[in-house]
């Protein structure tokens, strides 16, 4: 029987509810234009249909909490109560404007404002605001884009943002306000685990557990993405870290539920999968059982004889690197261009650098931040134009997306040479 961290319950909406004692909760996140609210509407009646729990919407702008709010009438109307959770960065004007639209709302505190006393202010404002409608809130920091104040405070390690994440853990404590769920993102999946272990502990010893949204974030797409996922969720779920998750793969957020429900169903009470074919079966399984053992280090290899499922376990578990690491974001609102068929061009053209992290990222204002540790960036602009970035520099800015695959190539075989 698998353990379970005892959190509290939090409910979101009248249909779900997130924490011990019920099974995981399965979610993705809509990559539509809020503001095209056709095909927003039309996505999450997809979403909803293939077995989404939860939809997560990007708020960009101000102009898209109006989006929102027609974008959920219009699925009530059909019958569709699926409850909605807008992604806010930046703004906590965006986040209390978007309180009253629907029933959760995602900030990523590093982000939340760059003075960290207004922000604190700014956030028990949003707080009594949830309180007063009921709404539940998720705490989502995210390892790429921790803000400088806390940067600065406890370094960028995962012990850094188990420690961030508790400020304002404490700050909802002290507003007594509970429906909080909390997310500790990273796309290094040892990174990404610690930093739940961290946060599971230091709440355990505080004595309030609050529900866990579990994901790595950034994981690529196609196998890689799908077996990075599952061997650090799986790791954790095992623990009974984890009550929400989010399987984030650079591909149509559909393609996410059947690999999260997977995840659901093999440690929880949760309903099974819809179609898994055998294949995609034995590798997320192959995944999930090998996980835990490599990344707590306690075996050094597996046995198995598939030479490729092998290699792909150990990449994601960063034990053998035998490719260049990716790391691409899922899209979102916010995305610009054709970004899953940039990835698998981008993934094409640098196959031969086997060890560089090189990032693909849909959009110019979170895509650089949430870059982590790159060695380096395609990050698309918008408008046909995207920006290469060597680390966290910019090297070439405004550069044609019809040029920008080999100038990225040019620019790596470039530094190889010196
Ligand atoms: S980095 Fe990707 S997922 Fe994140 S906001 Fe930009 S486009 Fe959306």
């Amino acid at each position: 029987m698998k353990k379970e961290l005892q959190t509290l319950s939090v409910p979101v909406g009248e249909n779900v509810i997130i924490g011990s004692g019920h099974p995981i909760v399965v979610q993705t996140m809509c990559n539509t234009h809020t503001s095209d609210i056709e095909a927003t509407v039309a996505q999450c009646r997809s979403l909803a249909a293939a077995g989404s729990q939860l939809i997560r919407i990007t708020v960009p702008a101000m102009s898209d909490v109006a989006a929102l709010a027609e974008i959920r009438r219009r699925l009530r109307a059909e019958g569709i109560d699926t409850p909605l959770v807008a992604d806010v960065h930046f703004s906590a004007e965006i986040a209390k404007a978007a309180v009253p639209v629907v029933e959760k709302i995602r900030i990523n505190p590093g982000n939340f404002h760059a003075d960290h006393e207004r922000a604190r202010a700014l956030f028990r404002e949003f707080l009594e605001l949830c309180k007063q409608y009921g709404r539940t809130i998720r705490i989502g920091l995210n390892h790429g884009s921790l803000g400088k104040y806390i940067v600065e405070k406890y370094g960028n390690t995962p012990r850094a943002m188990a420690l961030a994440a508790m400020e304002w853990v404490r700050m909802c404590l002290d507003a007594e306000f509970y429906n909080v769920v909390v997310s500790l993102k990273a796309s290094n999946t040892v990174v990404m685990v610690e930093a739940y272990r961290e946060l599971a502990r230091m709440m355990q010893e505080e004595g309030t557990v609050f529900p866990l949204h579990v994901g790595v974030t950034e994981a690529g797409n196609g196998d890689s993405g799908r077996i990075k996922s599952c061997v650090a969720i799986s790791t954790l779920l095992e623990e009974g870290i984890g009550n929400t998750i989010r399987v984030s793969l650079t591909e149509r957020p559909e393609n996410e539920i059947p690999v999260a429900q997977y995840l659901a169903h093999r440690y929880s009470s949760a309903s099974a999968p819809g179609a898994l074919s055998a294949r995609e079966e034995g590798m997320l399984d192959a995944a999930c059982t090998w996980g835990a053992p490599l990344l707590n280090r306690t075996v050094d290899d597996i046995p198995l004889e598939d030479k490729y499922l092998k290699d792909e376990i150990m990449q994601a578990c960063r034990r053998r690197f035998y490719k260049p690491e990716y790391i691409a974001c899922p899209g979102c609102g916010r995305t610009l261009y054709d970004l899953e068929s940039t990835f698998n061009r981008v993934k094409d053209a640098t196959s031969q650098f086997k060890d560089v992290v090189i990032a693909v990222m849909g959009c110019i204002v979170n895509g650089p931040g949430e870059m982590a540790d790159a060695d380096y960036g395609y990050v698309g602009e918008g408008f046909g134009k995207v920006t290469l970035y060597r680390g966290k520099s910019p090297v070439l800015r405004h550069i044609p997306e019809d040029e920008a695959v080999q100038k990225l190539v040019d620019l790596i075989a470039a530094d190889r040479a010196e």
